[in-house]
């Protein structure tokens, strides 16, 4: 499962590994080429962003946008290495200069210019508090948008706050001492205010975590602990799969109100 911090760790490892490096041979796996792939040839990679799931990477004015999803990986080869899996299963194939970045299984390949996926991407989602465009304030409007909805739904949808995915919503909603099943609109500004800083206080310590090589499981405190005593009162946590997306719900029943 990629969430947002994940992604972005992904996308600045291969660019730490492979930037500066020129295109020497490319091919895709994709009905959403929307250039000459021709074009990238002699181009060099100068960049990375990540927009929530979204990796996009950068070659001068071209672009390439990846969504792994829950099954697509990146691996980087050095020259002569042998693949590691299915060659059946690539979807983008670059060589830069002696490495070979191939990345399989991943449901969405896109590439264009850089400009048009950019702009693109920033209709698609909401506020992302990895990027150095975040703003919080934009975010709190963005669940206030949602009034009838459970709030525990509400932070899966990437337009709002992006990157958030089922196991960093639920260690949002228990530090932020709120119950899942919350309607937007029973909630106070200073809740909302709360969990947006939580959100992203969390999806930037998993990313510095992830770069230091540093295992996220230390961050989780009821994520997959069904039946074990909350961290904070001792009370079992409870475990249910949450309407309408039946996502797996972890809650403690006497912090979160
Ligand atoms: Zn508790």
């Amino acid at each position: 499962m990629t969430e947002g911090p994940t992604a972005r760790y992904k996308a600045w490892l291969v660019y730490s590994k492979l930037g500066g490096k020129i295109v020497k041979r490319i091919s895709a796996k994709s009905r959403r080429v929307n250039i000459d792939l021709q074009e990238l040839l002699g181009k060099k990679f100068t960049g990375f962003d990540t927009y929530g799931k979204n990796i996009l990477f950068i070659f001068e004015r071209y672009g390439i946008r990846l969504h792994l999803m829950m099954y697509g990986t990146i691996h980087i080869y050095g020259e002569g290495e042998e693949l590691r899996k299915d060659p059946k299963l690539i979807k983008l194939d670059i060589t830069l200069d002696t490495h070979r970045l191939v990345v399989y299984n991943a449901p969405i390949v896109e590439i264009d210019y850089a400009y048009t996926l950019t702009r693109r991407l920033k209709k698609m989602v909401g506020e992302d508090p990895l990027r150095d465009d975040w703003d919080p304030e934009r975010a709190m409007k963005l669940i206030l948008r949602n009034q009838d909805k459970k709030i525990g739904e509400v932070l899966l949808d990437q337009r709002v706050i992006a990157g958030v995915g089922n196991i960093l919503r639920n260690e949002i909603l228990f530090r932020a001492r709120i119950h899942p099943d919350r309607l937007v609109r029973e909630l106070n500004k200073e809740d909302v205010k709360r969990i947006v800083d939580i959100s992203e206080k969390l999806l930037r310590e998993w990313f510095e975590l992830k770069k230091r090589g540093e295992k996220i499981s230390q961050t989780i405190l009821i994520y997959g602990k069904s039946g074990k005593p909350c961290p904070v009162c001792g009370t079992p946590i409870r475990f249910y799969r949450q309407k309408p997306h039946n996502r797996r719900t972890y809650f403690c029943p006497k912090c979160q109100k």
